[in-house]
Protein backbone atom coordinates (compact mmCIF):
# COMPACT_ATOMS: atom_id res chain seq x y z
CA UNK A 1 0.00 0.00 0.00
CA UNK A 2 1.31 3.51 -1.11
CA UNK A 3 -0.01 6.17 0.47
CA UNK A 4 0.38 9.82 -1.66
CA UNK A 5 0.52 13.25 -1.10
CA UNK A 6 -3.21 14.55 -1.70
CA UNK A 7 -3.79 18.23 -2.36
CA UNK A 8 -7.22 17.96 -3.29
CA UNK A 9 -9.26 21.01 -2.81
CA UNK A 10 -12.11 18.58 -1.58
CA UNK A 11 -13.26 16.13 -1.37
CA UNK A 12 -9.97 16.79 0.34
CA UNK A 13 -6.96 14.25 2.28
CA UNK A 14 -8.10 12.57 6.07
CA UNK A 15 -5.07 12.26 8.81
CA UNK A 16 -3.66 8.99 8.15
CA UNK A 17 -4.37 8.05 12.20
CA UNK A 18 -8.23 9.03 11.81
CA UNK A 19 -8.28 6.46 8.71
CA UNK A 20 -6.76 3.96 10.77
CA UNK A 21 -8.94 4.14 13.15
CA UNK A 22 -11.54 3.79 10.98
CA UNK A 23 -10.37 0.68 9.71
CA UNK A 24 -9.76 -0.90 13.28
CA UNK A 25 -13.77 -0.39 13.84
CA UNK A 26 -15.06 -1.38 10.70
CA UNK A 27 -16.59 -4.50 11.75
CA UNK A 28 -16.78 -4.07 15.41
CA UNK A 29 -17.31 -0.68 16.97
CA UNK A 30 -15.94 -1.11 20.46
CA UNK A 31 -17.85 -4.23 21.23
CA UNK A 32 -21.06 -3.91 19.54
CA UNK A 33 -20.95 -6.44 16.75
CA UNK A 34 -21.80 -3.87 14.24
CA UNK A 35 -19.98 -1.14 11.57
CA UNK A 36 -21.24 2.61 12.91
CA UNK A 37 -22.71 2.41 9.19
CA UNK A 38 -24.69 -0.45 10.69
CA UNK A 39 -26.12 1.28 14.08
CA UNK A 40 -29.98 2.85 14.52
CA UNK A 41 -29.13 6.68 14.75
CA UNK A 42 -31.28 6.39 18.03
CA UNK A 43 -29.26 3.54 20.23
CA UNK A 44 -27.42 4.66 22.79
CA UNK A 45 -24.18 3.90 21.12
CA UNK A 46 -24.75 6.31 18.30
CA UNK A 47 -26.24 8.84 20.42
CA UNK A 48 -22.93 8.56 22.42
CA UNK A 49 -20.83 8.80 19.53
CA UNK A 50 -23.11 11.89 17.80
CA UNK A 51 -23.39 13.96 21.48
CA UNK A 52 -19.30 13.35 21.94
CA UNK A 53 -18.76 14.38 18.72
CA UNK A 54 -20.68 17.78 18.72
CA UNK A 55 -18.99 18.41 22.70
CA UNK A 56 -15.46 18.05 20.80
CA UNK A 57 -16.43 20.93 18.15
CA UNK A 58 -18.25 22.64 20.59
CA UNK A 59 -14.90 22.69 22.68
CA UNK A 60 -12.23 23.09 20.00
CA UNK A 61 -14.48 26.48 18.56
CA UNK A 62 -15.01 27.17 22.23
CA UNK A 63 -18.70 27.42 20.61
CA UNK A 64 -20.92 29.89 22.79
CA UNK A 65 -23.94 27.81 24.88
CA UNK A 66 -26.37 30.22 23.59
CA UNK A 67 -25.53 28.39 19.30
CA UNK A 68 -26.92 25.58 18.08
CA UNK A 69 -24.68 22.91 16.58
CA UNK A 70 -26.25 21.30 14.29
CA UNK A 71 -24.72 18.31 11.58
CA UNK A 72 -27.29 18.24 8.30
CA UNK A 73 -26.81 17.35 4.80
CA UNK A 74 -26.83 18.37 1.49
CA UNK A 75 -23.38 20.48 1.97
CA UNK A 76 -22.87 23.84 1.70
CA UNK A 77 -24.80 24.15 -1.28
CA UNK A 78 -28.42 23.59 0.52
CA UNK A 79 -27.37 25.97 2.64
CA UNK A 80 -26.76 28.94 0.00
CA UNK A 81 -31.16 28.07 -0.31
CA UNK A 82 -31.52 26.75 3.98
CA UNK A 83 -29.67 30.65 4.76
CA UNK A 84 -32.47 32.94 3.05
CA UNK A 85 -35.13 30.48 3.79
CA UNK A 86 -34.34 30.20 7.70
CA UNK A 87 -33.22 34.14 7.78
CA UNK A 88 -35.61 36.12 5.87
CA UNK A 89 -39.26 36.88 4.53
CA UNK A 90 -39.89 36.77 1.13
CA UNK A 91 -38.77 40.18 -0.25
CA UNK A 92 -36.48 40.94 2.32
CA UNK A 93 -32.85 42.19 1.29
CA UNK A 94 -29.31 40.68 2.17
CA UNK A 95 -26.26 42.10 1.54
CA UNK A 96 -23.54 39.57 0.10
CA UNK A 97 -19.98 40.19 -0.55
CA UNK A 98 -18.35 38.60 -3.66
CA UNK A 99 -15.14 37.49 -3.57
CA UNK A 100 -14.69 34.61 -6.47
CA UNK A 101 -16.37 31.69 -7.52
CA UNK A 102 -18.05 30.86 -4.12
CA UNK A 103 -19.75 33.81 -3.23
CA UNK A 104 -21.69 34.06 -6.67
CA UNK A 105 -22.59 30.31 -6.30
CA UNK A 106 -24.02 31.73 -2.66
CA UNK A 107 -25.36 35.04 -4.44
CA UNK A 108 -27.35 33.03 -7.18
CA UNK A 109 -29.16 30.66 -5.15
CA UNK A 110 -30.15 33.60 -2.33
CA UNK A 111 -31.69 35.19 -5.74
CA UNK A 112 -34.34 33.01 -5.82
CA UNK A 113 -35.44 33.49 -2.55
CA UNK A 114 -34.95 37.48 -1.60
CA UNK A 115 -33.37 40.79 -2.98
CA UNK A 116 -29.63 40.15 -2.69
CA UNK A 117 -27.30 43.63 -2.48
CA UNK A 118 -24.12 43.33 -3.62
CA UNK A 119 -22.22 45.06 -0.84
CA UNK A 120 -19.03 44.60 -2.18
CA UNK A 121 -17.63 43.03 -5.19
CA UNK A 122 -13.50 42.23 -5.22
CA UNK A 123 -14.24 42.51 -9.18
CA UNK A 124 -11.44 42.17 -11.61
CA UNK A 125 -9.87 38.46 -11.32
CA UNK A 126 -10.88 38.25 -7.65
CA UNK A 127 -7.51 38.48 -6.27
CA UNK A 128 -8.18 40.56 -3.67
CA UNK A 129 -10.46 40.83 -0.43
CA UNK A 130 -12.71 44.06 -0.80
CA UNK A 131 -11.67 46.79 1.76
CA UNK A 132 -14.68 46.80 4.94
CA UNK A 133 -15.15 50.84 4.89
CA UNK A 134 -15.93 50.73 1.03
CA UNK A 135 -18.77 48.23 1.71
CA UNK A 136 -22.05 49.57 0.65
CA UNK A 137 -24.73 48.10 3.30
CA UNK A 138 -28.43 47.96 3.21
CA UNK A 139 -29.85 49.05 6.57
CA UNK A 140 -31.79 46.67 8.31
CA UNK A 141 -31.21 44.22 5.95
CA UNK A 142 -31.87 40.54 7.02
CA UNK A 143 -27.96 39.48 7.33
CA UNK A 144 -24.47 40.38 5.88
CA UNK A 145 -23.39 37.42 3.78
CA UNK A 146 -19.95 36.32 3.07
CA UNK A 147 -17.22 33.43 2.33
CA UNK A 148 -13.76 34.09 4.69
CA UNK A 149 -12.05 31.39 2.31
CA UNK A 150 -12.36 30.93 -1.68
CA UNK A 151 -11.46 27.74 -2.34
CA UNK A 152 -10.92 28.86 -5.85
CA UNK A 153 -9.80 31.70 -5.94
CA UNK A 154 -7.43 31.33 -3.20
CA UNK A 155 -8.56 33.99 -1.45
CA UNK A 156 -9.05 34.88 2.29
CA UNK A 157 -10.17 38.04 4.82
CA UNK A 158 -7.26 37.60 7.58
CA UNK A 159 -10.01 39.21 10.17
CA UNK A 160 -13.45 39.27 10.84
CA UNK A 161 -15.60 42.35 9.36
CA UNK A 162 -17.41 43.95 11.87
CA UNK A 163 -21.07 44.35 10.58
CA UNK A 164 -22.58 46.14 13.72
CA UNK A 165 -25.90 44.06 14.88
CA UNK A 166 -26.84 42.51 11.65
CA UNK A 167 -26.31 38.72 11.40
CA UNK A 168 -22.97 38.27 10.02
CA UNK A 169 -23.40 34.82 7.68
CA UNK A 170 -20.57 33.03 6.80
CA UNK A 171 -19.67 29.93 4.36
CA UNK A 172 -16.52 28.81 6.06
CA UNK A 173 -16.45 25.59 4.05
CA UNK A 174 -12.78 25.34 3.26
CA UNK A 175 -11.33 27.11 6.57
CA UNK A 176 -12.85 26.18 9.66
CA UNK A 177 -10.90 24.96 12.34
CA UNK A 178 -7.63 26.05 10.56
CA UNK A 179 -7.23 28.02 13.66
CA UNK A 180 -9.19 29.64 15.91
CA UNK A 181 -12.07 31.78 15.60
CA UNK A 182 -14.65 33.95 17.62
CA UNK A 183 -17.67 32.54 17.05
CA UNK A 184 -19.20 35.02 18.96
CA UNK A 185 -18.79 37.34 15.95
CA UNK A 186 -21.04 35.37 13.86
CA UNK A 187 -25.00 34.97 13.38
CA UNK A 188 -24.37 32.02 11.58
CA UNK A 189 -21.30 29.93 10.46
CA UNK A 190 -21.92 26.78 7.86
CA UNK A 191 -19.20 24.64 6.33
CA UNK A 192 -19.94 21.60 4.36
CA UNK A 193 -17.28 18.69 5.47
CA UNK A 194 -15.00 17.47 2.78
CA UNK A 195 -12.51 19.97 3.36
CA UNK A 196 -11.92 20.11 6.96
CA UNK A 197 -13.93 17.65 8.98
CA UNK A 198 -14.83 14.68 7.03
CA UNK A 199 -16.56 12.74 3.99
CA UNK A 200 -18.61 15.40 1.99
CA UNK A 201 -22.31 15.02 1.39
CA UNK A 202 -22.45 16.63 5.84
CA UNK A 203 -23.06 19.92 6.33
CA UNK A 204 -22.42 21.68 10.30
CA UNK A 205 -24.14 24.75 11.20
CA UNK A 206 -23.47 26.98 14.08
CA UNK A 207 -26.35 29.00 14.32
CA UNK A 208 -27.06 31.90 17.12
CA UNK A 209 -30.44 30.85 19.53
CA UNK A 210 -32.26 34.68 18.65
CA UNK A 211 -31.87 33.57 14.91
CA UNK A 212 -34.17 30.32 14.95
CA UNK A 213 -37.84 32.41 15.07
CA UNK A 214 -37.36 34.00 11.53
CA UNK A 215 -37.94 30.60 8.91
CA UNK A 216 -40.57 31.12 6.19
CA UNK A 217 -42.85 28.75 7.12
CA UNK A 218 -42.42 26.48 3.88
CA UNK A 219 -39.00 25.97 4.74
CA UNK A 220 -38.52 22.16 4.36
CA UNK A 221 -38.18 20.43 7.64
CA UNK A 222 -34.51 18.97 7.05
CA UNK A 223 -33.50 22.40 5.77
CA UNK A 224 -35.18 24.08 9.35
CA UNK A 225 -32.48 25.25 11.70
CA UNK A 226 -35.22 25.19 14.34
CA UNK A 227 -36.66 22.05 13.77
CA UNK A 228 -33.48 20.04 13.54
CA UNK A 229 -32.16 22.08 16.54
CA UNK A 230 -34.52 20.82 18.76
CA UNK A 231 -34.31 17.06 17.64
CA UNK A 232 -30.67 17.48 17.81
CA UNK A 233 -30.20 17.14 13.76
CA UNK A 234 -32.15 13.53 13.87
CA UNK A 235 -35.53 14.60 13.12
CA UNK A 236 -34.77 12.33 10.44
CA UNK A 237 -32.09 9.31 9.83
CA UNK A 238 -28.84 11.35 9.93
CA UNK A 239 -25.21 11.13 7.83
CA UNK A 240 -24.58 8.73 11.15
CA UNK A 241 -21.24 7.62 9.02
CA UNK A 242 -20.16 11.30 8.38
CA UNK A 243 -20.77 12.77 11.79
CA UNK A 244 -18.55 9.46 13.09
CA UNK A 245 -15.58 10.10 11.06
CA UNK A 246 -16.19 14.04 11.98
CA UNK A 247 -15.89 12.77 15.82
CA UNK A 248 -12.53 11.19 14.86
CA UNK A 249 -11.28 14.05 13.22
CA UNK A 250 -12.19 16.80 16.33
CA UNK A 251 -10.60 14.53 18.12
CA UNK A 252 -7.45 14.36 16.25
CA UNK A 253 -7.32 17.84 16.14
CA UNK A 254 -7.70 17.88 19.80
CA UNK A 255 -4.57 15.54 20.14
CA UNK A 256 -2.37 18.13 17.58
CA UNK A 257 -2.93 20.79 20.42
CA UNK A 258 -6.59 21.74 19.28
CA UNK A 259 -7.08 24.75 17.02
CA UNK A 260 -3.82 26.67 18.33
CA UNK A 261 -1.91 23.65 17.09
CA UNK A 262 -3.12 24.07 13.37
CA UNK A 263 -2.92 27.49 13.10
CA UNK A 264 0.55 27.09 14.15
CA UNK A 265 0.99 24.27 11.30
CA UNK A 266 -1.16 25.47 8.74
CA UNK A 267 0.79 29.36 8.98
CA UNK A 268 3.87 27.43 8.57
CA UNK A 269 3.29 25.25 5.56
CA UNK A 270 1.67 28.18 3.72
CA UNK A 271 4.71 30.51 4.62
CA UNK A 272 6.55 27.75 3.10
CA UNK A 273 4.97 27.31 -0.10
CA UNK A 274 4.21 31.45 -0.52
CA UNK A 275 7.81 31.19 -0.19
CA UNK A 276 9.24 29.25 -2.82
CA UNK A 277 6.83 30.99 -4.97
CA UNK A 278 8.00 34.09 -4.54
CA UNK A 279 11.98 33.29 -4.31
CA UNK A 280 11.12 31.48 -8.11
CA UNK A 281 12.23 34.62 -9.79
CA UNK A 282 8.98 34.59 -10.83
CA UNK A 283 9.03 31.09 -12.30
CA UNK A 284 5.73 30.31 -10.35
CA UNK A 285 3.00 32.84 -10.08
CA UNK A 286 0.10 33.40 -6.97
CA UNK A 287 -1.99 36.28 -8.73
CA UNK A 288 -3.31 37.05 -5.29
CA UNK A 289 -2.63 39.74 -3.41
CA UNK A 290 -0.39 39.28 -0.57
CA UNK A 291 -2.03 40.78 2.68
CA UNK A 292 -4.87 38.02 1.03
CA UNK A 293 -3.49 35.02 0.36
CA UNK A 294 -5.32 31.74 1.45
CA UNK A 295 -3.48 29.64 4.21
CA UNK A 296 -5.68 26.72 2.77
CA UNK A 297 -5.75 26.80 -1.30
CA UNK A 298 -2.60 28.26 -2.84
CA UNK A 299 -3.17 28.65 -6.86
CA UNK A 300 -0.23 29.50 -8.78
CA UNK A 301 0.62 29.02 -12.41
CA UNK A 302 3.91 28.34 -14.58
CA UNK A 303 5.79 30.42 -17.44
CA UNK A 304 3.28 28.69 -19.98
CA UNK A 305 0.55 26.52 -20.26
CA UNK A 306 2.48 23.97 -22.11
CA UNK A 307 4.33 23.17 -19.12
CA UNK A 308 1.43 22.48 -16.69
CA UNK A 309 1.21 18.27 -17.91
CA UNK A 310 4.89 17.85 -17.47
CA UNK A 311 4.19 19.47 -13.93
CA UNK A 312 1.56 17.53 -13.23
CA UNK A 313 3.02 14.20 -14.57
CA UNK A 314 6.53 14.79 -13.07
CA UNK A 315 4.60 15.13 -9.47
CA UNK A 316 2.46 12.44 -9.12
CA UNK A 317 5.71 9.99 -10.48
CA UNK A 318 6.59 11.79 -7.40
CA UNK A 319 3.70 10.84 -5.29
CA UNK A 320 1.92 14.34 -5.30
CA UNK A 321 -1.61 14.61 -6.68
CA UNK A 322 -4.54 16.41 -7.57
CA UNK A 323 -2.42 19.64 -8.03
CA UNK A 324 -4.35 20.70 -11.48
CA UNK A 325 -6.09 23.90 -10.73
CA UNK A 326 -9.65 24.74 -10.63
CA UNK A 327 -11.17 24.04 -14.58
CA UNK A 328 -12.19 27.63 -14.30
CA UNK A 329 -9.11 29.06 -13.69
CA UNK A 330 -6.25 26.46 -15.21
CA UNK A 331 -2.67 26.37 -13.47
CA UNK A 332 -1.93 24.94 -10.27
CA UNK A 333 -3.47 24.47 -6.96
CA UNK A 334 -2.20 22.92 -3.87
CA UNK A 335 -4.60 22.40 -1.18
CA UNK A 336 -3.17 22.67 2.39
CA UNK A 337 -6.01 21.57 4.33
CA UNK A 338 -5.71 20.46 8.60
CA UNK A 339 -4.93 16.74 7.08
CA UNK A 340 -1.83 18.04 5.04
CA UNK A 341 1.13 17.02 7.15
CA UNK A 342 4.45 19.47 6.85
CA UNK A 343 6.29 16.36 4.96
CA UNK A 344 3.86 16.56 2.19
CA UNK A 345 5.01 20.48 1.77
CA UNK A 346 8.26 19.92 2.26
CA UNK A 347 7.99 17.67 -0.78
CA UNK A 348 6.40 20.07 -3.06
CA UNK A 349 8.29 22.29 -2.49
CA UNK A 350 11.46 20.18 -2.94
CA UNK A 351 9.92 19.04 -6.26
CA UNK A 352 9.02 22.65 -7.57
CA UNK A 353 12.96 23.77 -6.73
CA UNK A 354 13.49 20.56 -8.99
CA UNK A 355 11.42 21.07 -11.91
CA UNK A 356 12.60 24.68 -12.16
CA UNK A 357 15.97 23.77 -12.31
CA UNK A 358 15.45 21.32 -15.48
CA UNK A 359 13.05 23.70 -17.48
CA UNK A 360 13.51 26.97 -15.76
C1 LIG B 1 -16.59 23.20 -1.40
C2 LIG B 1 -17.29 24.47 -1.10
C3 LIG B 1 -18.68 24.61 -1.22
C4 LIG B 1 -19.57 23.52 -1.78
O1 LIG B 1 -19.74 22.46 -0.95
P1 LIG B 1 -20.74 21.26 -1.38
O2 LIG B 1 -20.55 20.27 -0.29
O3 LIG B 1 -20.29 20.75 -2.71
O4 LIG B 1 -22.11 21.80 -1.44
C5 LIG B 1 -19.25 25.83 -0.88
N1 LIG B 1 -18.51 26.85 -0.44
C6 LIG B 1 -17.17 26.75 -0.32
C7 LIG B 1 -16.38 27.92 0.18
C8 LIG B 1 -16.51 25.57 -0.64
O5 LIG B 1 -15.18 25.48 -0.52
Amino acid sequence: MTRVYNFSAGPAALPVEVLEQLRDEMLDWRGQGMSVMEMSHRGKAFVGIAERAEADLRELLAVPSNYKVLFLQGGATAQFAAVPMNLSKPGAVADYVNTGAWSKKAIGEAKRYLKVNVAADAGGNYSTVPPRDGWKLTPGAAYVHYTPNETIGGVEFHSVPDVGDVPLVADMSSTILSRPVDVQRFGVIYAGAQKNIGPAGLVVVIVRDDLLDRARPDTPTVFDWKAMGADGSMLNTPATYSWYVAGAVFQWIKRQGGLAGMEKLNRAKSEKLYATIENSGGFYRNPVAPDCRSWMNVPFTLPGADLDQPFLDGAKAAGLVTLAGHRSVGGMRASLYNAMPMAGVDALVEYMAEFQRLKG
